[in-house]
């Protein structure tokens, strides 16, 4: 089974409206559902922090001290996705931020597509 590392919008997840890391990222993985086109394995769940500088730092840490690589990174929906958008950066400048740090291992644009 593939290992995927999730990183998902502290902002939003520290706001608590029915989600913020607890539930959708998982399922979809889980059920290989939105942009999972399988089930896939979650090896890690790096938590990005306004205004974002860190999260390049801390997905290379995540992986250093997993002492494992993930097969791809997703932003989460929450990140890729969000109305109103992130003001610090567009989901695309994340991306390719985060290949700085990991080459070679693909960066998807958003997790699921649940609602509600
Ligand atoms: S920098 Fe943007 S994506 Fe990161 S936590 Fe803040 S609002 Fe969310």
């Amino acid at each position: 089974m593939k290992k995927v590392m999730l990183v998902g919008c502290g902002a939003y997840m520290d706001s608590g409206y029915g989600c913020p890391g607890e539930w959708r990222c998982l399922k979809a993985a889980t059920l290989g559902e939105g942009n999972f086109t399988e089930p896939v394995q979650v090896m890690s769940f790096v938590k990005c922090q306004c205004p974002g500088r860190s999260v390049a730092a801390n997905v290379g840490m995540a992986m250093k001290l997993a002492d494992m690589k993930p097969d791809a990174i997703y932003l989460s929906s929450c990140l890729a996705k969000a109305k109103p958008a992130c003001p610090y950066s567009s989901p695309e400048e994340f991306a390719q931020i985060i290949q700085g740090k990991a080459p070679g291992i693909p960066v998807i644009l958003g997790t699921h597509e649940y609602h509600g």
